[in-house]
């Protein structure tokens, strides 16, 4: 449950010697794991980083109350049990807050412990205090910082999931307002980083503990609904797996079978996407073979004996195979998947890996260290991606925020196979168009390409691809790059490219533009500030400096017009009209330009750190709804500290604002709602057969139910099904229960459950 403010929960008291054994057996059991791993026992080095960085955060507390040692111990254990990571990012690992929270410097860490620690420790400082700052512009910095040494060394960035996994497993002692910021950057960067990393356990752990912050009620409830069923699932599972395991242990087969439960944040999503409640989510469960073979040679073949021994008992779903053997995906994940149709007429999907694909799958990318086969066929992929990022990097985006989608585009996607016409394979995010692979072959050809064949047949540049299309792209003799080329590129290298040429050609333009801002500034004489910029950008609803200059310059915005407007009718309401459809200022408020007027008299300052109680009495309100997602009293919301120091409520679920979370962490406000008015949104989710007469017995079987404010009904009938929507407000979960129980005993319902 998020602590909205309430008193911390107490770490218990405890001796100082009974401390002390504590602290000590937590270090030994991070030494135990490493003497059982594969590397090299340095343990004298492990043992000096300890006692270093134990020193050094001497009599220091974490906000939970206990020695903030207890952190870069337990940040060490995850490198090295969950990462695999060897002696010299434990040690990092050990030391990783040593220069930021003491007097200890970098030179020092040198000094003790040699250069290639005192690298990892400087990165990790580099970037701490989160990869946003409050600035767009230090933001993009930052996390370009993050990149550059992830570039340089990937075990940087390994420490920083480590160290964010703690952190998340330990967010309930954090301020409230923190957990908000901390929770919104993990789902928005780390998770997906983690994704592209190969860190699958990691990448689900730090989804659901953010998940579990964001939405506390929706996670309590379907944690609640798991553990109900649980052992009805699993006695299915047994019957399932028995003849499976029976079969195999026949042929010979080393192995072990897993029952692997979907996770919480992925059945949430699949119910939000899928409109389904959690009873209809069948594929809960997977079963997943993990084999033994001494010989990786042996693998493909053992995978594909064990895929048909399960065909010969179970009957295989035929779209639903796939073979990440043979193309394994870019964050070097290999396995076989397969669905088939359990006795009891459900899907269920079975993963087979040899036991090297499953360290793989489970700890990333560090687990290739330990497996070295020849030339790693699956690290160099990864190269790949880490080029791409490098590329992106010496060619920043003029706007922060363009920048980070733009990276973003290349951590969440999931990936396509497609073929050259001479047979060569590329990998490229799902959604990718002609025009991508085009880009992917060389800039030059994606900057000539007219149009493509897939699979022989000539189509549009943007021609969504599936995996398997062979595709041939068709070029003329001279680039004509089109700006709207951006909306269906789904790489961001090509993004990358068709930006830089078009900037190339639209340079000249641009360079008039601003020269023409600037004198039309001298002429108002208002003084130049990004603030000012920003909010002609807004004013006129434009993305960027560049084509807020483009328009000046080719007249279609008359700045002098627009510059006596906003001069003249800066009164407070006005200049929040334009502050809602730009984005918040990055620049402090206290560089206000003559043209923003003063700041408005007499508002309270708010503090971020303390739970904000939203108040509305009598038309009198402390807070103002977005139109982008339009949250109403009573549901899920954060507040956002607006420029002129009003608040705005977004949704927890609105994408705007999860950018904002992400991007001005210290600007979120977490809320609460005074007033007893703890009622929630619900939407319940009908289907059944449609006969006459049954719209009305519903709509009055909900009428009859005084507690139910009823705020959107839509039933839809095609042929003989209809399926009804119904949102609801409620003080309680008991009432929606019961409500579906009552629908569903109207003759011809169906189904009714909350989603
Ligand atoms: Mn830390």
């Amino acid at each position: 449950m998020i602590d909205h403010g309430n008193p911390l929960p107490r770490y218990p008291e405890s001796s100082p010697e009974e401390e002390e054994r504590m602290i000590e057996e937590a270090f030994q059991d991070v030494l135990n794991g490493y003497l059982k791993s594969n590397h090299r026992k340095k343990v004298e080095i492990i043992e000096r980083a300890y006692h270093f960085a134990k020193e050094a955060h001497k009599g220091i507390r974490r906000r939970s109350g206990e020695p903030y040692i207890m952190h870069p111990i337990a940040v060490a254990r995850i490198a090295s049990r969950e990462i695999g990571l060897g002696s010299t990012s434990i040690c990092a690992a050990l030391l990783h807050d040593v220069v930021e929270d003491t007097e200890y410097t970098v030179e020092d860490i040198r000094q003790h412990f040699g250069p290639k620690i005192a690298q990892l420790v400087e990165g990790l400082t580099k970037i701490s205090g989160g990869i946003f700052g409050e600035q767009a512009s230090a933001q993009a910095e930052n996390f370009r910082k993050l990149l550059l040494t992830m570039s340089e060394d990937i075990r940087v960035v390994l420490l920083k999931m480590a160290d964010r996994l703690h952190n998340m497993r330990t967010l309930g002692s954090m301020a409230p307002a923190k957990q908000y910021k901390i929770a919104g950057e993990t789902l928005y960067i780390y998770a997906p980083l983690a994704h592209r990393l190969g860190l699958f356990a990691i990448k689900t752990e730090l989804e659901d503990l953010s998940f579990k912050y964001e939405h506390p009620a929706a996670y309590e409830s379907i944690s609640q609904q798991i553990s109900n069923t649980e052992s009805e699932r699993h006695n299915i599972y047994r019957d399932f797996a028995a003849p499976i395991e029976s079969r195999l242990h026949d042929l010979g087969i080393r192995f072990e079978a897993k029952y692997r439960l979907k996770s919480v944040y992925s059945i949430w999503r699949k119910m939000e996407t899928k409109k389904i409640p959690f009873e209809e989510v069948y594929d809960l469960y997977a079963m997943r073979i993990i084999f033994d073979c001494d010989d990786p040679a042996d693998e493909k073949r053992i995978c594909w004996m064990i895929y048909s021994a399960i065909t010969d008992i179970y009957k295989l779903h035929p779209d639903r195979t796939r073979d990440w053997i043979s193309v394994p995906k870019a964050n070097g994940y290999q396995a076989l998947h397969l669905t088939v149709m359990g006795n009891d007429g459900n899907w269920v999907e079975i993963q087979i890996r040899s036991r090297r694909m499953d360290d793989i799958a489970e700890r990333g990318f560090a687990a290739h260290w330990k497996y070295k086969v020849g030339e790693g066929d699956e690290e160099s992929e990864l190269t790949v991606w880490l080029r791409t990022i490098k590329d992106i990097l010496d060619n920043p985006e003029p706007s922060a925020i363009d920048f980070l989608d733009t990276l973003k585009l290349n951590l969440f996607s999931s990936e396509i196979v497609v073929f050259t016409p001479k047979g060569e394979l590329l990998t490229l995010p799902a959604g990718a168009t002609v025009l991508d692979v085009a880009f992917a072959l060389h800039s030059h050809i994606g900057l000539c390409c007219i149009a493509g064949k897939v699979n022989h047949k000539l189509v549009p540049l943007n021609h969504r691809l599936s995996s398997g299309d062979q595709v041939e792209v068709l070029t003329s003799q001279n680039p004509n790059p089109q700006p709207e080329w951006v909306n269906f590129l789904a790489t961001a290298k090509a993004r990358t490219r068709l930006r830089q040429a078009l900037r190339k050609d639209r340079q000249p333009l641009i360079d008039r533009g601003r020269q023409e801002f600037d004198d039309a500034l001298l002429r108002h004489s208002i003084p130049p500030s990004n603030e000012i910029i920003t909010k002609v950008m807004g004013y006129y609803r434009l993305d960027s400096r560049d084509d807020l200059y483009i328009a000046i310059a080719r007249n279609d915005i008359d700045i002098d017009r627009s510059f006596t407007e906003l001069t003249k009718k800066s009164s407070p309401s006005f200049l929040r009209k334009i502050l809602r459809v730009s984005l918040p200022f990055t620049s402090s408020s206290k560089e206000k330009t003559a043209a923003t007027g003063s700041e408005p008299a007499g508002k309270p300052k708010i503090n971020p750190k303390e739970t904000y109680t939203l108040i509305s009495d009598h038309g009198a309100q402390n807070y103002r709804l977005s139109d982008c997602c339009n949250p109403i009293p009573g549901d899920d919301v954060m507040g956002f500290i607006e420029d002129d120091g009003s608040v705005t409520l977004h949704s927890l679920t609105c994408p705007r604002a999860a950018v904002l979370k992400a991007t001005y962490g210290s600007r979120i406000l977490s809320t609460r709602w005074k007033g007893g008015d703890t009622r929630f949104t619900a939407t319940v989710h009908m289907e059944g057969i449609d006969r006459h007469g049954i719209l009305q017995e519903i709509a009055s079987m909900i009428s009859l139910q005084l507690n139910i404010d009823i705020r959107q009904l839509s039933i839809e009938a095609v042929d003989e099904v209809f399926t009804g929507r119904l949102v609801i407000r409620v003080s309680n979960a008991a009432t929606v229960d019961d409500l579906c129980n009552r629908l569903k005993s109207i003759e011809g319902v169906s189904s009714a459950a909350r989603i």
